[in-house]
């Protein structure tokens, strides 16, 4: 029999009002998630990013301004992806010793992670 697992992931943030509940509740249940965080969001919240980071919980790079990519050109796109990562992954942003998960969208409308 194979264990089975549940990954918690919460989107848009960090947010002044929900990131510090959640990661209240995360931590009482002693689990873990994943934090898509915006980048324009992390530059603007970094001690909340520190604070996911000292909960042990993982990054995923959420764009850097939430512009949804499929409205945009592709160089416009990747740049949303490119400078997200490089907020998120940004030493100026928040102490970084998280993992930092990249989304993107490959051509036949499946999402991997880099
Ligand atoms: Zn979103």
């Amino acid at each position: 029999m194979s264990a089975q697992h549940v990954h918690l992931t919460f989107d848009d943030g960090p947010d002044p009002r929900w990131t510090p509940q959640i990661l209240d509740l995360l931590a009482q249940a002693r689990m873990h998630a994943t934090f898509f965080a915006i980048g324009e969001c992390a530059q603007r919240e970094p001690a909340l990013m520190r604070s996911v980071a000292a909960g042990g919980h993982a990054v995923g790079n959420h764009t850097f301004s939430h512009r949804h990519p499929w409205l945009m050109r592709s160089r416009a796109a990747r740049a949303q992806v490119r400078d997200g990562a490089k907020t998120l992954s940004d030493g100026k942003t928040y102490d970084n010793n998280l993992t930092i998960l990249s989304v993107t969208r490959r051509k036949d409308f499946s999402y991997s992670t880099l």
